[in-house]
């Protein structure tokens, strides 16, 4: 009867839906971000520690570097010709390698505090580099004074007259040999380094001096030279004592630079090492963050996923399908199936059912009364319509029901050429009765003369009918006229035996019956068949009455 077009049930789905939707989005969004930080957190993590891991390995190669250096340079290996590449290389190596500390440095970004903690353990060892430097300048300044005497004294030397030298003599010979000799005791005490050598060297130098200068030389330039040679080698001894004090101080500096290069090392390592550490167990920490908030999310999820359908099916179970019911329900009534009405429940739903109910009890009693009111109308009809068919006194058919039955069972006999037969019976000396024991005695005779004579009749076509006054008329579809007239005799017999007493020959109330019959056909008329059955009954009146006359066939004719 209503068109349902949309559905609580699916609007509940899309809602429900939508809003899961939703979430699903939101949560792989969190998720995606949180996943791309841990993996992008994991990246930075590894290449930051691991660069920090390459500056900690590049310190310690400089240092081996360094310490090797160092081990040549201050060793028995130094070698004076060599000193000066050597310092070079140093200054430049560690040069280098500070300055890609520094580069590193600034491109880890270090913040101010690992700075200066790097700057701390730098500061020493770059002091102590420095001192070694000054240590070695004066070494070298010191050696190249020395070097000069000796270049001079060679010069000397070699100014002599050497083309003539194979003609000198032996004195001018021995010069020569005691100068050499000086020159290589005061050569080889520039490289010695144990106290007790030096000592012999020095006697040695002086003592080939003091030969030189004892020869007895003619020419003034050779006693020149002599005392040439005491003035400078003595002294290249004498500046050898804080020579060598120097050289001692330069590898005193050098191993204290080295120990310091190695604390450094040591110590940036392990604070790298410690840095690398902190930092896995930070990217763990983070990692395990990240984890447990991934797996809350997806333990939340699964749980809102959970609780969300299990509010719809609550909602299934205890809302939607009971309005479907209850709609269902409805719907049925109004189709006209009255199924019992859901009222399970005390909410609104239960409420609406009840409500329901009400009314469909209420329409039930209506439709009850309604089918009593009905009832008591069809009762009323029923008894109006044989009101209307009978006669109110007599209780048999009255005139004008009378009047069509002939009608019908004229046509239908005629139809089927039987015969139809009618007894007309009148009440002898009535006026009579009436005058003797009044209307209402009369109008009681009248109703057991008609009921007694309607008890004779069995067959179901057979009507009797009140015609007018104390007059009947009885209808007998396919009776002859023998057959009417044994009823009519019989009719007459009951009515004698009522005894009603009368002031008439008899002493007893009587009936005169005429009786006509015919097969109608097309030239009668059935008014003409009333007539003969009233033409026989005046005979019979006529006759004495009390008694049965037949229409004959040629009266009717
Ligand atoms: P007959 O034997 O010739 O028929 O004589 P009768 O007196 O019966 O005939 P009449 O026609 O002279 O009288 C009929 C009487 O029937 C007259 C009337 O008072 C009486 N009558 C007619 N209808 C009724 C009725 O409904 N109730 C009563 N009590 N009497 C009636
Ligand atoms: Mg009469
Ligand atoms: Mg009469």
């Amino acid at each position: 009867m209503f068109v349902q077009r949309h559905s609580i049930g699916t609007r509940l789905n899309l809602i429900i839906g939508v809003i899961f939707g939703l979430y699903l989005i939101v949560v792989s969004a969190v998720g995606y971000v949180m996943y791309r930080q841990y993996d992008g957190f994991s990246n930075l993590a590894s290449t930051h520690f691991g660069r920090a891991m390459a500056a900690a390995e590049l310190t310690r190669d400089a240092e081996i570097i360094a310490a090797e250096v160092f081990e040549i340079m201050v060793g028995s290996r130094r070698s004076i010709s060599a000193g000066n590449q050597r310092t070079e290389n140093l200054a430049s190596l560690y040069q280098t390698a500070r300055d890609r500390l520094e580069q590193l440095g600034a491109t880890e970004q270090l913040d101010s505090q690992t700075r200066a903690e790097l700057e701390r353990w730098q500061e020493p060892f770059f002091e102590s580099l420095s001192q070694l430097g000054d240590q070695l300048d004066r070494e070298e300044s010191l050696r190249v004074f020395q070097l000069q005497r000796f270049d001079e004294l060679f010069l000397l030397l070699q100014q002599l007259p050497l083309d003539s030298l194979n003609s000198f003599s032996t004195n001018e010979h021995l010069f020569v040999s005691h100068a050499l000799a000086a020159l290589t005791s005061a050569a080889a005490g520039m490289s010695a380094e144990r106290p007790g050598h030096i000592e012999q060297l020095e006697k040695s130098c002086r003592q080939s001096i003091q030969r030189m200068q004892a020869l007895p030389m003619d020419d003034i330039k050779w006693k020149r030279l002599a005392a040439k040679f005491d003035l400078v080698l003595p002294a290249t001894f004498e500046s050898r004592q804080p020579f060598l004090q120097n050289a001692r101080a330069t590898l005193a500096t050098a191993r204290h630079t080295r120990v310091l290069a190695q604390k450094l090392t040591s110590a940036t390592y392990n604070y790298h090492l410690q840095l690398k550490a902190s930092a896995q167990e930070a990217i763990a920490d983070y990692q395990r963050l990240i984890r447990h908030s991934l797996l809350g999310l997806l333990l939340s999820s699964l749980a809102l996923i959970a609780v969300t359908i299990g509010a719809i099916l609550y909602i299934r179970r205890h809302i939607v399908s009971r309005i479907n019911r209850l709609s269902h329900a409805m719907q049925d009534h109004l189709n006209g199936n009255p199924v019992p009405i859901p009222q399970s429940g005390q909410d609104e739903i239960s409420v609406m059912g009840a409500t329901f109910s009400v009314f469909v009890d209420a329409r039930r009693e209506a439709e009850r009364q309604l089918e009593t009111a009905n009832q008591h109308l069809h009762q009323v009809n029923q008894n109006l319509k044989e009101l209307s068919v009978t006669d109110a006194l007599t209780g048999v058919y009255n005139r004008r029901q009378f009047d069509q039955k002939l009608e019908q069972e004229w046509r239908r006999a005629r139809r089927q050429g039987e015969n139809l037969a009618l007894i007309m019976a009148d009440v002898d000396l009535f006026k009579r009765f009436n005058d003797a024991f009044g209307h209402q005695q009369g109008d009681s005779c009248l109703r057991r003369v008609a009921q007694e004579m309607l008890s004779q009749l069995n067959r179901s076509g057979d009507i009797i009918a009140r015609y007018g006054g104390e007059e009947f008329i009885i209808l007998l579809p396919g009776l002859d006229l023998q057959q009417a007239a044994q009823l009519a005799e019989k009719l007459r017999s009951v009515v004698y035996a009522l005894n009603i007493p009368h002031h008439s020959p008899s002493g007893r109330v009587t009936i005169s019956l005429g009786v006509a019959a015919e097969v109608p056909c097309q030239e009668r008329r059935m008014e003409s068949l009333v007539h003969d059955a009233d033409q026989a009954l005046y005979s019979a009146k006529d006759q004495g009455r009390n008694r049965v006359c037949l229409s004959a066939p040629e009266v009717s004719e």
